[in-house]
């Protein structure tokens, strides 16, 4: 038999794979494409795959026959039981130091478990997050590959090369080990999920304080889209709001006002719980679509709730429109500089308790181009974790600092603004809540941990500057 060909293996010919088969074809690799339901790797090579370095397998023996050593084969197939069935059936073909890359949205325990099994057995195991949807996958994913760190040295040019680029780098790098790839992953999602609840907030105000019309708002994110908010969610919120039905009226007025959700918002926010950071934004966003999805309660509510009554006549909210709109877009700006502190606080919390080694510096660049939260902002953060790859906090980054002290008076004009007059702003107040928390030297937790004594003899420890003989300081008393 002659030498095979493939560099790489990919099973799963559903929107992300294909698109992502035929951008490693482009960038000259030889990948051989293979799907549970067989006809599909037919119909994908009649079309899409045709005349394209690009071989159909029509079983799992014949994809791994046709793999150059060490094979490498990524799995996009939807996530939970389907992966672990490819690896059982893909196993008895494998020879150890053989690589399986996992591209789909597994949750990171799942990765974790896998990849502990599969190194007992010789086979490297990489978890990978991929963003950017199936446009990603065809010209340019984010990609994040964590697990058996001996792979990544065979699948570095592929990853590489396929990814996105940001002023030339890949935006894929080497995460760290064990399920830290699909972790960072996860994160990213949650953090999508605030990005855009921040964004509907600021849409939200001005439709409903700022009385501006659909164009007018777009107008407003195509601005923002020039300066420090500069991204890809701004960019399309800008095209949604500014497209109308075939009736003249904006579509986005006729979309019913229910957020779904698969999951990987409330994995991040369960995950912040479990290691007990403040991750309060993501939360927030994704609290505030499960209150979405209550519209008839809602609708119930808004007929006995009563709350303030926002004046027809906007000069009684506002006198200068362009400060209004200046300091939404601070609000928006230092809510979204909380949003990323919090996510990189647990991704740090997270490299400590599973004790994983993670590349910090290179989870910004990662996200910076590709993905759904790609932004101008994240060369920024990329910046400060090049400049200190342990920063404790991005808030104790000078750009940081400053651009928060900066954005603060407009920040809490807003969202004094929306609580005056009955706008809910759950990720901004939440956000401004932190940061108040987080720069107070005293908060009320005395009290409270008084309280936990009163009730449950839970102890407490004193104030070294008013410890005495009967409270002694660093002890629990
Ligand atoms: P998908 O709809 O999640 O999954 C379809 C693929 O999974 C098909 O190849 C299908 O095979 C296979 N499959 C489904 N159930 C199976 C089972 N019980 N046993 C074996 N194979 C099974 O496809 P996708 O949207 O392209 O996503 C692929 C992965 O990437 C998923 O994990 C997804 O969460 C993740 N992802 C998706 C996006 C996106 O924008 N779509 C973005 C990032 C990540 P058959 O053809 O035989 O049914």
């Amino acid at each position: 038999m002659s030498s095979p060909k493939g560099d790489i293996g990919l099973i799963g010919l559903a929107v992300m794979g294909q698109n992502l088969i035929l951008n490693a074809a482009d960038h000259g690799f030889t990948v051989v494409a293979y799907n549970r339901t067989v006809s599909k790797v037919d119909d994908f090579m009649a079309n899409e795959a045709k005349g394209k370095s690009i071989i159909g397998a029509h079983s799992i023996k014949e994809l791994c026959e046709n793999l150059k050593r060490p094979r490498r084969i990524i799995l996009l197939v939807k996530a939970g039981k389907p992966v672990d069935l490819f690896i059982e059936q893909l196993l008895p073909y494998l020879e150890k130091g053989d690589i399986i890359i996992d591209g789909g949205n597994s949750h990171f325990p799942d990765t974790n478990r896998r990849y502990e099994e599969l190194e007992k057995q010789g086979i490297l195991f990489v978890g990978s997050g991929v963003s950017g949807g199936e446009e990603g996958a065809r010209y340019g994913p984010s990609l994040m590959p964590g697990g058996a760190e001996e792979a990544w040295p065979h699948i570095k040019d592929i990853f590489q090369s396929i990814a996105a680029k940001s002023d030339g780098e890949p935006c894929c790098d080497w995460v760290g080990p064990a399920g830290s790839g699909h972790y960072v992953k996860m994160v990213h999602n949650g953090i999508e999920y605030g990005d855009m609840q921040l964004i509907c907030e600021a849409y939200d105000i001005m439709k409903r304080l700022g009385k501006f019309t659909n164009q007018e708002i777009g107008d407003v994110f195509e601005k923002w889209n020039k300066g420090v908010l500069d991204s890809f969610l701004i960019e399309i919120t800008r095209d949604i709001l500014k497209k109308n039905d075939d009736d003249g009226k904006p579509l986005v007025e006729k979309i019913l006002d229910t957020a779904g959700q698969k999951g990987t918002g409330k994995w991040t926010a369960i995950n912040a719980l479990d290691l007990g950071m403040p991750v309060t934004l993501i939360g927030e966003a994704v609290f505030a679509r499960a209150l979405s999805a209550l519209k008839d309660e809602r609708v119930e509510a808004s007929k006995i709730l009563g709350g303030p009554t926002i004046p027809e006549d906007t000069s009684k909210i506002f006198t200068d429109k362009a400060k209004f709109v200046d300091d939404l877009e601070q609000a928006l700006y230092a809510s979204k500089i909380i949003s990323y502190a919090q996510g990189f606080m647990l991704i740090r919390e997270a490299g400590k308790t599973y004790g994983w080694k993670l590349n910090n510096p290179a989870i910004a660049l990662m996200w910076r181009g590709g993905c759904i939260i790609r932004s101008v902002f994240l060369a920024e953060i990329t910046k400060a974790y090049r400049e200190n790859p342990e920063l404790e906090n991005l808030l104790f980054n000078k750009f940081f600092t400053e651009a928060i002290t900066k954005a603060q008076s407009g920040w809490r004009k807003t969202i004094g603004l929306a609580t005056e007059f009955g706008i809910p702003t759950p990720a901004f107040s939440t956000a401004l809540s932190f940061y108040d928390g987080y720069r107070s030297k005293r908060l009320p937790a005395n009290l409270l941990q008084a309280q936990r004594d009163y009730f449950g003899a839970h102890t407490f420890k004193v104030l070294p500057e008013c410890a005495n003989d009967h409270l002694p300081a660093g002890q629990d008393v």
